[in-house]
């Protein structure tokens, strides 16, 4: 069947462009292979009017208000291959199948790059938090730690005694320069420079970290940024020019969502510095509308 718009990725930003299309009655397809980048996660935060609620619980919800529109049709699966054709776009799926549509929005979402620290997936999304904002109210007051394995992370380091006393284990990634181990030990900074041999988890929350020398450090949270790649290759395969940041490439869009190849639009994590569920689902809604007004001949 020929859409008028095939969303890929079926999460907080392409939800939010289906529920646009879907109350502007478009045939739209939704095609999501189901991995969420906060699936580690028990909580989700920083979302009005969901503050505290599950992650997938809030993305149920939205998947079922926007299954609720006629014209949207769900298909669970991975898209492999996409390409510009004289109808618009074919996106290929895992297995073989095509679909066609006039317009592409990719809300395919970053996969965060984890090292191979002993215990650092283990405890993702629980012990280990990627954001302050998202999780560091529910941790304040206690024993913080962060935890260096990318360069800006002397700026997560300034940002944590804002939650609770805080250590910052430098892991033999970052050399700090006298007026930056200045500026952290004003901010009360404890600084550890031997690096982390283990993240030590316990149950759902943190123990601690053990230090290379044998030493442990107790702590009830470690942050840490880590670098994300874009979960999807269809931004390239496309030819939709890709930018790198200080927390890893995206998407390059114009103010209302369109990439640099005419008929595709990106939203979400794969296309904002800013990574949050609001900023997904705003982005999404925006190109969603954007997409239908492109698909009205005198409007463009
Ligand atoms: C551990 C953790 C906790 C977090 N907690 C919070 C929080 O509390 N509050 C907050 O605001 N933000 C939080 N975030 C950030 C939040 O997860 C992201 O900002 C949000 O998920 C982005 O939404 P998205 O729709 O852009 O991408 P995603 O939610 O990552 O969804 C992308 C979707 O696209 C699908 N997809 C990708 N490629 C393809 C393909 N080729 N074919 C089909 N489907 C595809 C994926 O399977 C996935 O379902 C957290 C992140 C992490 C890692």
């Amino acid at each position: 069947m020929h859409y008028e718009v095939i969303i890929v990725g079926g999460s907080y930003a392409g939800l939010s462009a289906g529920l646009a299309l879907g109350r502007a009655r478009k045939r739209t397809l939704i095609i999501d292979a189901g991995q969420r980048r906060n699936r580690f996660a028990h909580e989700a935060h920083g979302f009005l009017g969901q503050d505290g609620r599950a992650p997938e619980a809030i993305a149920a919800a939205g998947r079922a208000e926007v299954a609720a529109y006629p014209t949207i049709t769900f298909l669970d699966g991975t898209a492999v291959s996409a390409a510009q054709d004289k109808e618009g776009f074919v996106v290929g799926m895992e297995g073989g199948a095509t679909h066609t549509a006039a317009r592409l929005i990719l809300a395919t979402g970053v996969t965060d790059d984890l090292p191979d620290l002993p215990g650092l997936r283990e405890g993702w999304g629980k012990g280990v938090l990627h954001c302050p904002y998202c999780h560091g109210y529910e941790v304040a007051g206690r024993r913080l730690g962060v935890l260096a394995l990318v360069p800006f992370a002397t700026h997560q380091a300034n940002m944590i005694p804002d939650w609770g006393p805080t250590t910052f284990l430098t892991n033999g990634v970052i050399s700090l320069a006298a007026n930056e181990r200045a500026a952290l030990e004003r901010r009360g900074v404890v600084i550890e420079e031997t690096p982390v041999a283990a993240v030590l988890n316990a149950g759902a929350g943190l123990a601690g970290v053990r230090l290379t020398d044998g030493r442990t450090i107790a702590l009830d949270a470690l942050f840490t940024g880590v670098s994300t790649r874009l979960t999807s290759p269809l931004a390239a395969q496309l030819g939709c020019a890709i930018d790198d940041t200080l927390g890893g490439p995206i998407i390059r869009v114009e103010a209302m969502g369109q990439t640099t190849v005419p008929g595709i639009y990106a939203a979400g994590d794969a296309a904002q510095m800013m990574k949050v569920i609001p900023s997904a689902v705003a982005g999404g809604y925006m190109v969603g509308a954007v997409a239908h007004q492109s698909l009205i001949p005198s409007m463009h």
